[in-house]
């Protein structure tokens, strides 16, 4: 699975994709911002920028 960063549009790497549910925290390692997962269907995660960073 890969998720792209919806500020930088980098990919985010998910180390545990099975662990991915709604309420995880994501971090981009590009940008510096924080998300949270707010849903996951099948093959779609949503994400919410929850912190923009610095
Ligand atoms: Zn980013």
């Amino acid at each position: 699975m890969e998720l792209i960063c919806p500020e930088c549009k980098n990919e985010i790497k998910i180390e545990n994709p099975q662990d991915l549910k709604k309420g995880t925290i994501l971090e981009c390692n590009t940008c510096g911002i924080t998300l949270e997962v707010t849903g996951v269907n099948d093959e779609k995660v949503d994400l919410e920028i929850i912190d923009e960073g610095k």
